[in-house]
Order: structure tokens, then sequence, then C-alpha cells
């Protein structure tokens, strides 16, 4: 491949973890000019004899590049690296992963130092990076122009979602998603265990619970549509009455199978409470509202 580095602009990127030296060897073999720091000088050297510059410092590493992606472990290793660099005039593009408030508190130190900001969420993990046909991609949100000015160069690890100025929506936007695996997650340790003693396969049977959970993801469709109307009973398919009578079944097949319900059982009791307050024609939106606190 033949390298155009003069026309690619340079990166710097602060972080050599996994995911840090992943995106890393993306730019380079895009041909970005990439200056790279890491606090464990050695994670650097890979890269160096990949045609990295190594920076010396958080600083320096800062001072090479007006393109500046930080992938470290949380909010307060960020703040440690960046302590007493100089910011100004810097695009500071942060890939760590944080909280929300944490993402809007960053965004404003950032600007304080007189830098546009920019933060972001990945959606993918070390070796989707560089692989287009993976699906990786990166929420981002905070200053659209710098999004829109750097577009390109955020492009080449992952896809690119912006999702909004808040600088927080990234990572709401991650959380969220991530939540709802942890969720299916649940489910599918619950599912696994009320087979694990009996003469089934979970290899064979793992089709069906993957094909199933695709099956019944497109319900959030839904759910969204139902909450942007604020009509709980439009579309309903399978009533909320219907299936909160069903719910004994499950608990008693939970118990016959020597598998505790601690999983399912909260969720159980979201619908029932629902059920209480809402329309037996509802199906299981009205969960949403019973979470907000
Ligand atoms: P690693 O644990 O592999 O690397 C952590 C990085 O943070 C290292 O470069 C480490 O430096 C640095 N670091 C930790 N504490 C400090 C500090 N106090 N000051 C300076 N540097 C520090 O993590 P990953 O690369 O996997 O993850 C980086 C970010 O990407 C995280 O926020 C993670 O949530 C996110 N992410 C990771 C994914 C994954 O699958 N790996 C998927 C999606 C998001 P040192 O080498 O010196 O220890």
């Amino acid at each position: 491949m033949t390298r155009n580095t003069a026309a690619k602009p340079p990166v710097t990127l602060l972080g050599l973890g996994a995911m840090g030296t992943a995106l890393a060897r993306t730019w380079l073999a895009a041909g970005h000019p990439l200056t790279v720091w890491n606090r464990t000088a050695a994670r650097a050297e890979a890269l160096a004899a990949e045609g990295a510059k190594v920076a010396d410092s958080a600083a320096s590493a800062v001072a090479a590049s007006a393109l500046i992606v930080v992938c470290l472990l949380d909010d307060d290793s960020v703040g440690e690296a960046l302590d007493g660099v100089d910011l100004a005039g810097r695009d500071l593009v942060n890939l760590t992963t944080t909280t929300p408030a944490q993402a809007r508190a960053r965004a404003a130190w950032a600007e304080e130092r007189g830098a546009r900001y920019l933060d972001g969420g990945i959606m993918a993990v070390p070796p989707m990076a560089g692989v287009p046909e993976a699906g990786g991609y990166v929420f981002y949100s905070g200053s659209r122009e710098l999004f829109e000015a750097r577009r390109e160069a955020l492009a080449v690890p992952l896809g690119t979602k912006y999702v909004g100025a808040d600088a927080g929506f990234a990572a709401l936007h991650d959380v969220a998603l991530l939540s709802a695996m942890y969720g299916m997650f649940a489910g599918t340790a619950h599912a696994f265990a009320l087979i694990r003693r009996e003469d089934i396969d979970p290899v064979a049977f793992a089709p069906l619970l993957a094909d199933w959970l695709a099956a019944m993801a497109q319900g959030v469709h839904g759910t969204a549509a139902q909450l942007r109307s604020g009509d709980y009973s439009e579309g309903v398919v399978s009533n909320l009455a219907m299936q909160v009578a069903g719910t004994p079944t499950f608990l008693a097949t939970a118990e016959g199978q020597g598998v505790s319900p601690e999983l399912i059982r909260p969720y159980f009791e979201l619908m029932r409470r629902r059920l209480d307050v809402g329309s037996d024609e509802e199906d299981l939106t009205g969960v949403v509202d019973l979470l907000l606190r």
C-alpha cells in the first residue's frame, strides 16, 4: 500500500491499552501521521516500530497534533494524564468510557481550557477496529463543528454516529445499549440454568435461543412507538394481563428445575405493579415508567 501521509491530518492518541492500540494501528495503516503517548512507555514500542512517533509526555503528544484522541481507562485517568497540559486550540475527542455526567463535566473542563470537545462511546471490541464489515462504531456527542471537521479521520477506525450536542449523550447511548445487553445476558443465564441439569445439549439449544432473542428484539420498535405516542395499548399483540397470568408458570418451572428466580422475578414484579395501575390491554411498555424515580 502506498502511504500518502502529506494528505492526511496528524492524529495524537493518548492511551495504548487494548483499545487504544487497535485504534492506533488503523490510523497508521490509513497514512495519518500518528503521535502516541502511554503512561507505561513500553507499550508504545511495537507502534514505534510500525511508524508512530512516541511522545515522552502527554503534553508533548498534545503539542504534536491539532486532533487529540484519548482512550484511557476512566475519567480519573483522563484528568491525571491531561493535568496542566495546554489544550488551547486543540480538538479533544475523548473515547474513554465514562458516565454522562463525567462527560459533561469533562466537556466544560476542556472548553474552559480553549479546546473543542467531543465525547465518544465505543460500540466495538478491539479486533473490530479497522474492519468495517464487523459493524463496530462510536457514538459521538458534543461539538458538532469538531465532529464535522474531523469526521474523516474519526471514521478510520470505526463507524461514526453523532447523537447530539449534549456531551453526555454518547455515554448515555453507550450505557443504555450495554444495559440492555446485560438484561439479555441475565435472561440467557436463566435459560441455560433451566436446561443445565437435563439431557439437553447447550450447543444445540444455543441457536434456538439466539434466533428467539433476535426475533423478540424487534419488539423494541413497538415499545418506542408507544413511548412516543403515549398510548401503551397501540398495536398490542400479547397483553399485560395475559403475560402476568403466565408468570407463575415461569416461577414454578424455575422451582421445578432447582433454579433461582432471582434474575427474572424483579421484572415479573414490575409487570404485576404495572397491571395494578395500568390497563389489561397494554403490553410491557408501562414498566419503563415504573423505573423512573
Ligand atoms: P486497558 O486496560 O487495556 O488500558 C487502559 C489504558 O489506560 C492504558 O493505556 C493505561 O496505561 C491507561 N491508564 C490507566 N490509568 C491511567 C492513569 N491514571 N493515567 C494515565 N493512563 C492511565 O483498557 P482498554 O484500552 O481496553 O480501554 C480503554 C477505554 O476504552 C476504556 O474506557 C474502555 O471502557 C473503553 N472500551 C474498551 C473496550 C474493550 O473491549 N477493550 C470496548 C469499548 C470501550 P498503562 O499502560 O500505563 O497502564
